[in-house]
């Protein structure tokens, strides 16, 4: 969205797109009603900035890829797969939107109040609140002048984090019930099938940040939360403390992400994978 204002303040025309549904908690800012969640695929652009997107396969069906003069590259994903014309990728960055915020200080020196909140959203959801390892003194300096142009730091808390629905709470109750531990009690997995997103009227955004709470727990390494997406088929989502599980997102889930935080897919019947995940687990952390 920070994108998308200040390249509509140079009078572009741009359109917002993100295969996936925008979670409601980012509804606040402004004009988030105009991503598109799909595209005409025979039309063409000038340029397609790609932000946040570590492999060009996640980018949904409609990417109009041969219609794209440029493709830019924005990222922060540590071994991310390379596949713009220009591409920016700082692994440093806590989020795209730290990276974003020197871009757009290079065209406009004064921030206005919806990039800033934009931004500010961008840092605080995925530095875990300045909580996560990769946030650094860098991370602070940008939050800084984030708020001195105008972010409401405690607005936007109550929006992200104080407007829980509570059909996430029975959601998060019934996938909590679900909790295995393997025996080194190291490994923690959940799960969370159709039929329960079904029976609670939800979806995936629904369950935004349920693998937290498997590595809150004292001694939990890596916390693994199984959706399923059809039968026998799961989207998987990991989380560790310090134990780096982006390598294993890569080779064994196919996917990828970051040290502490990663994803990909799995196949098999549920029980199985999850009685093999205790095993691979126990001998991953050894
Ligand atoms: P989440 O668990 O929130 O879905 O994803 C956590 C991190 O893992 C994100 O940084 C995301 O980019 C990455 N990730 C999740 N699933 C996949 C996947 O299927 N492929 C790749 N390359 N990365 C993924």
């Amino acid at each position: 969205m920070a994108l998308y204002y200040i390249l509509k303040s140079l009078g572009k025309e741009v359109i917002p797109y993100n295969p996936d549904t925008i979670p409601k908690s980012f509804s606040f800012l402004k004009d988030i009603d105009k991503y598109q969640h799909s595209i005409d695929k025979n039309e063409e652009f000038d340029v397609g900035i790609v932000v946040d997107n570590s492999d060009i396969s996640r980018i949904g069906n409609d990417w109009p890829a041969n219609n794209i003069k440029t493709v830019i590259q924005i990222d922060h994903h540590v071994k991310a797969q390379v596949f713009g014309d220009i591409v920016y990728i700082d692994e440093h960055a806590v989020a795209v939107g730290e990276i974003l915020y020197f871009i757009i200080k290079e065209i406009i020196p004064k921030l206005n109040f919806d990039i800033a909140q934009a931004l500010y959203l961008s840092i605080l959801t995925d530095s875990g609140s300045f909580r996560y390892s990769n946030t650094t003194p860098r991370t602070f300096y940008v939050a800084q002048k984030l708020l001195e142009a105008g972010a409401k730091v405690y607005d936007i808390n109550i929006e992200v984090y104080e407007k829980v629905e509570f059909k996430k709470i029975a959601l998060l109750k019934e996938t909590l019930s679900t909790i295995q531990f393997n025996k080194t009690k190291n490994f923690a997995i959940m799960y969370l099938t159709k039929e329960m997103f079904k029976k609670h009227n939800a979806n995936e955004d629904t369950s935004e940040g349920f693998v937290n709470y498997g590595r809150i727990i004292d001694g939990i390494e890596v916390s693994c939360l199984l959706k399923e997406i059809n039968k026998e088929e799961y989207k998987v989502s990991l989380r560790s403390k310090k134990f780096d599980i982006s390598q294993i997102a890569i080779e064994y889930f196919s996917g990828g992400g970051h040290k502490n935080a990663a994803g990909g897919k799995i196949n098999g019947d549920l029980n199985t994978i999850i009685e093999e995940l205790k095993i691979n687990f126990t001998k991953w952390l050894s």
